[in-house]
């Protein structure tokens, strides 16, 4: 219970890698944020799949709270991170009353064409919400953290955040502004007790990369023959590095791109 009476916040948590990161499912019974003891508030744009969210974490006896909420608005990020700290506890009947850990993973992909192909509404959209709406939550969150002195911020880019794959290029920079943003809010706050790191998943099986490699014509295990490691990876891979990071076992790492990617970047 590495995280045991932390609060915790995860955007995008209705489904893939959010959903295996704010959950206690069968398949992420030792990582997730439920079962490391943490209270969970999980915000996405979908409200039915979230609710589905709330409810695999409530069966196990977690507490959560979901918010519908917008990432690329300001006003919902704003009211999100609000409600998180005054979140009431069934349990305890008291607030959560505070934010310890925030994974913001929120993200969307699109059309895969060439540069010259891409649509300018499509580069503003996916800028919108990979970046623009990750630094709108790393901001409302921080100002919540400085009052705490504490905090563990763990932002979701890619591996494209760390090199380049052809086809996706608006998709690749907003993940290499999520690198950006990482390291230098790091620095910002690396003296006042609030770590901020990334996760960079490789090809993971989730709606969006199944969407993805649709699109390209190509299979689950077509993509996992472009790994190392020779397989795809699984949301719950993912989950169990955030919950480190976030942990107190992560208390001298900031700043710093962690590939969980079966050895995809290595080559
Ligand atoms: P997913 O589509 O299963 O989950 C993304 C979630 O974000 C969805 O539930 C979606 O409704 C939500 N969302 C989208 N726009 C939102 C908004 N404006 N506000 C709030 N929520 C919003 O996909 P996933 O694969 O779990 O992706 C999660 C993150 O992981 C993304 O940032 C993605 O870029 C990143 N990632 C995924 C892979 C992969 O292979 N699946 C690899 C590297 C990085």
């Amino acid at each position: 219970m590495i995280l045991q009476d932390k609060v915790a916040l995860v955007t995008g948590g209705a489904s893939g890698i959010g959903r295996a990161t704010a959950t206690l499912a069968v398949s992420v019974e030792q990582h997730a944020f439920g079962a490391a003891g943490a209270k969970v508030v999980f915000s996405d744009i979908r409200g039915v799949e979230g609710e589905e969210t709330a409810d695999l974490i409530r069966e196990t006896g977690a507490e959560c709270l979901f918010v519908k909420s917008d990432v690329s608005s300001e006003a919902d990020v704003r009211d999100l991170v609000q409600k998180a700290t005054l979140a009431v506890s069934a349990k305890q009947r008291a607030t959560y009353g505070k934010l310890d850990c925030a994974f913001n993973n929120a993200g969307i992909d699109l059309v895969v064409t060439p540069l010259h192909e891409q649509l300018i509404e499509d580069f503003d959209q996916i800028m919108s919400i990979n970046a623009r709406g990750l630094f709108l939550c790393m901001k409302y969150e921080i100002q919540q953290m400085l009052i705490q002195g504490a905090g563990a911020i763990v932002n979701n880019s890619s591996t494209n955040g760390l090199v380049a794959l052809s086809g996706i290029s608006p998709y690749v920079a907003s993940k290499h502004a999520v690198m950006g943003l990482t390291r230098s809010a790091a620095l910002d706050y690396a003296k006042q007790g609030i770590r901020i790191n990334a996760v960079n998943p490789g090809p993971i099986a989730t709606d969006l990369m199944a969407r993805s490699a649709g699109q390209m014509g190509i299979t689950f295990d077509d993509l996992g023959s472009m790994v190392s490691m020779g397989r795809i990876g699984q949301a719950t891979e993912i989950a169990q590095a955030v919950v480190f990071l976030c942990s107190d076992a992560a208390s001298y790492i900031t700043g710093q791109p962690l590939a969980i990617d079966g050895g995809y970047t290595a080559n």
